[in-house]
C-alpha cells in the first residue's frame, strides 16, 4: 500500500515551522563590563602568591568574589577557581583519592567528571541512571560499593540534583565521600537546599557555556574546614605552602595553579547577582515547552518534582519506543529541517572512551587499573544499560540554555514538533 506524503515536511520541502533569528545565550552586561574596567585600571589582574602569606588566599576581587558566594548558595566555604575541571581535581585530591582506590561516577557526565578521578590514580567505577531522571541511580551504587570504594562523584545534569539525601546516607554508613559536580545546575534546589551544597563537596562551572560565567572559572563549595583549607592547597602549589602551613598531612597536596584571576573575579561578582534572574527565564520557557509538547504520543516529557527544582541547562525528551516506530534519527532530522536550533542527539557514555577500554590513563603500563591487584574492572558495552539505551537511541536534547530564547521561539519549536509528529508514520516507512 502506498503512503500517503504528507508534503508539509520541511523535510520535503514545505515551509520552516521555526523560522526566528536566535541568539547565543549572553548574560554578560554594562555592569561585568564596568566591573572588569575598574581591574584593568587598578592594573591587579592577579594577587595570589604561592608563598604562605595573605596572598596565598588571592586579591580583593577574588576574595570578594568567594564571599558573595557563601551567601548566595548559603554554604561555609567558597573557593574559587580557574575552572571547573581544575575544581573537580582539587576535589578528589582533597577527599584523599589515591592510586588503586575506587570512585563510582555516572556515565552521563561530561569527561572532566571522571578524569579528575584519573587524576590522582582513582578508578572509575560506573553506576547506571536512573530511568527518566538521568542522574546515578543510588541503588546501582549501592550494589557497587566495596572496601576499595573511597568517594562517589555524581553530577546534577541537565539541570536538576541527582539523589543527593539517599547518597549521602549511604556514604555515611560505608565511611566515604561524596562530591557533586553541579556545573550544569546552579541555583537548583533539592528540598530548598542548593545543589553543590548536599554532598562534602560540591561546585558550579563558570564556563562560557553555562547560566552564568566569567569565561573560563569555577566555584567549589563546602562546609567542611580542613577540605576547605586542602583544596586552597592543592589550587596554589601546595607542595611548597605546606612547611609554612604546618600541615603534618602532607598526602595528595602536591599542588597546581588552579587560580581565578581579579578580572574573572569581578566578572563573577555581576554574574552571582543575577543567577536568580536567569535562571528563571530558563525554567519559564521550559515550562512553556512542556505546555507546547504536553499531549504529543510517546514523547516522554521532563518528570516535575516539587522538591528537586530543575534549572534546565538541557530539556530532556525521551521517545517511547512502544509508541513510535520511527527512528530517533529520522525525528532529529526532519525538526532540523524544520529549523529547530539546539537539539542533540544522546548524550554521553563515558564507560565506553577509549581509557577505559585500554585501561591506562597514565604512561604504558596500565595506571591506574594495575594499582588494584586483584580486582578485575568490566568496561564492555551493556554495564549501563539505561544510559546506553537512551544515549544511542532514545535521548533527544533541547539546549534551552545556550540559546537567548523567548516566547515565540518555544511557540515555533511547539509548531515543529507537532508538524513531525503528525507525520510519524512516514518518517518511520521512510526509515525502511
Ligand atoms: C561544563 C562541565 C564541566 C567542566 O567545567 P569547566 O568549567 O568547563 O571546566 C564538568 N562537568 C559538567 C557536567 C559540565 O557540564
Amino acid at each position: 500500500m502506498a503512503k500517503q506524503k504528507k508534503n508539509d515536511l520541511a523535510l520535503l520541502g514545505g515551509r520552516k515551522a521555526f523560522t526566528a533569528k536566535t541568539k547565543p545565550h549572553n548574560p554578560i552586561g554594562l555592569k561585568e563590563q564596568i566591573s572588569a574596567y575598574k581591574v584593568l585600571r587598578s592594573g591587579v589582574l592577579s594577587k595570589f602568591l604561592g608563598t604562605w602569606s595573605q596572598d596565598f588566599y588571592g586579591g580583593p576581587k577574588v576574595q570578594e568574589f568567594e564571599k558573595l558566594a557563601t551567601e548566595v548558595f548559603h554554604t561555609k566555604h567558597a573557593i574559587s577557581v580557574n575552572s571547573w575541571t581544575s575544581g573537580l581535581i582539587a576535589a578528589v585530591g582533597a577527599v584523599g583519592v589515591e592510586p588503586g582506590d575506587e570512585v563510582i561516577v555516572t556515565p552521563w557526565s561530561m569527561s572532566a567528571s571522571i578524569a579528575a578521578v584519573l587524576h590522582w590514580g582513582g578508578i572509575p567505577v560506573f553506576a547506571d541512571i536512573e530511568p527518566d531522571e538521568f542522574n546515578i541511580d543510588p541503588n546501582k551504587v549501592r550494589e557497587l560499593i566495596t572496601v576499595r570504594t573511597k568517594a562517589i562523584l555524581v553530577a546534577d545534569i541537565f539541570g536538576k540534583s541527582a539523589k543527593l539525601e539517599e547518597l549521602m546516607k549511604l556514604a555515611s554508613q560505608h565511611g566515604i565521600k561524596v562530591i557533586s559536580d553541579t556545573a550544569q545546575a546552579p541555583g537548583s534546589t533539592s528540598q530548598g537546599r542548593f545543589s553543590g551544597t548536599l554532598a562534602h563537596i560540591g561546585g558550579i562551572s563558570l564556563n562560557y557555556h553555562k547560566h552564568i560565567h566569567t569565561g573560563e572559572g569555577g566555584i567549589l563549595f563546602t562546609d567542611d574546614d580542613e577540605l576547605a583549607f586542602r583544596m586552597k592547597l592543592i589550587r596554589n602549589h601546595a607542595e611548597s605552602i605546606v612547611s609554612g602551613a604546618q600541615v603534618e598531612d602532607i598526602s595528595n597536596l602536591v599542588g597546581f595553579n588552579f587560580r581565578l584571576g581579579e578580572l574573572e573575579a569581578a566578572i563573577g561578582i555581576s554574574q552571582l547577582e543575577k543567577l536568580n534572574k536567569i535562571i528563571r527565564v530558563k525554567q519559564g520557557l521550559a515550562n512553556e515547552l512542556t505546555r507546547e509538547l504536553t499531549g504529543l504520543q510517546g514523547l516522554i516529557l521532563p518528570k516535575i518534582d516539587l522538591n528537586l527544582e530543575n534549572v534546565y541547562y538541557v530539556y530532556p525528551i525521551l521517545i517511547d519506543k512502544k509508541i513510535i516506530k520511527s527512528s530517533r534519527a529520522a525525528i532529529v532530522r526532519a525538526l532540523r529541517a524544520e529549523g529547530v536550533p539546539g537539539l542533540s542527539e544522546g548524550y554521553q557514555n563515558l564507560h565506553l572512551l577509549p581509557v577505559f577500554q585500554q585501561q591506562r590513563a597514565f604512561g604504558k603500563k596500565g595506571f591506574p587499573w594495575n594499582q588494584a591487584t586483584g580486582s578485575l574492572y568490566n568496561y564492555s558495552k551493556g554495564i549501563c544499560p539505561v544510559a546506553e539505551t537512551y544515549h544511542d537511541e532514545l535521548f533527544i536534547g533541547f539546549g534551552i540554555t545556550g540559546l537567548a530564547l523567548k516566547k515565540k521561539h518555544i511557540a515555533q519549536v511547539g509548531a515543529a514538533f507537532r508538524k513531525v509528529w503528525e507525520n510519524l508514520e512516514y518518517l518511520a516507512e521512510e526509515g525502511k
